[in-house]
């Protein structure tokens, strides 16, 4: 059994996003336009509000962050000051940003989805490091879980409503994709997969919307190896963080929950943390 800690006091509506940078845990409330902090060594965690809804962050090696935002990519400085970089779907007001991650190059890839679970109106982009702006996938429904094997050799991706998680080859060079191939079926899981790590054993680490767990898989086998119940039941996302990159971060929301629910899961929308025997890997800043 795996001992699941709430840590610090913030709620989330729709908690989102975690990343372990410079000894703090990130993460992002979308439904509340909201950036947190929380900084174990220090035992101290921040709030920063912002004008509109934010998918994701990532730091910048430059200092600072870059965020996608309901209206495109940003970057973000310490003082919540938004500064717009591009928008590639100004023209569809039935999307917004949604999950994103760095590459091992430090391109910021983030992917949109539809407000009102339309099918195939979204996209994966690719914000390379001089500012411009790469369609990567089109056809996207719910744009979410990032992540790349150690060697860079291989994307990981999920695309919630498909149940699966797909994986890609992947040339760091160019930051190109090719040869799409489903390397776990989720069809048989109570929840859909949403926000995802991977482990330097190159195992995955799925966070289940509606599961109420995150689970290992092992994308060579295809199997799950691991679960991790955690007390709420929309669990959003999970990143490993701590001085050794053994704690496992998960993020979890309250939105969309009735009163019943609430009151059975009084810790939905709390940042969860525990030990799960295995560390991650460091992320990856913004290079540009
Ligand atoms: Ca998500």
């Amino acid at each position: 059994m795996y001992q699941v800690d709430a840590v610090t006091g913030i709620v989330s509506t729709l908690g989102e996003g975690p990343v372990w940078y410079d000894g703090t845990l990130h993460w992002v409330d979308i439904a509340e336009k909201r950036v947190h902090g929380y900084n174990p060594g220090r035992a101290e965690w921040s709030s920063l509000q912002l004008p509109k809804m934010v998918g994701a962050l990532v730091p910048r090696e430059k200092g600072g962050w870059v965020i996608a935002q309901e209206t495109g990519f940003a970057f973000l400085d310490a003082h919540g000051r938004v500064e717009h970089i591009a928008d590639p779907e100004s023209h569809e007001p039935r999307t917004r940003f949604n999950d994103g991650k760095c590459d091992p190059r430090g391109r910021f890839w983030a992917g949109t989805m539809a407000r009102n679970s339309e099918r195939g109106i979204a996209a994966l982009y690719m914000l390379d490091v001089h500012g411009r702006v790469h369609v990567r996938l089109t056809g996207v429904s719910c744009s979410n879980g990032l992540c790349w094997s150690s060697d860079g050799t291989v994307m990981y991706y999920i695309d919630t409503p498909l149940r699966r998680v797909d994986a890609f080859d992947f040339d760091p060079e160019t930051g190109a994709i090719a040869n799409c191939r489903t390397v776990i079926d989720l069809e048989g899981e109570i929840g859909i997969p949403d926000g995802m790590t991977i482990d330097s054993e190159g195992n995955l680490w799925i966070a289940l919307w509606n599961g109420g767990c995150v689970i290992c898989c092992d994308p060579r086998t295809g199997t799950v190896v691991e679960r991790v119940p955690v007390p709420a039941s929309r669990v959003t996302s999970c990143t490993f963080g701590g001085e050794d990159l053994g704690d496992l971060y998960i993020t979890t929301a309250r939105i969309g929950l009735t009163d019943e629910e609430l009151a059975e899961q009084p810790l939905a929308g709390r940042l969860f943390r525990t030990r799960v025997g295995v560390r991650g890997t460091p992320a990856v800043a913004y290079a540009g």
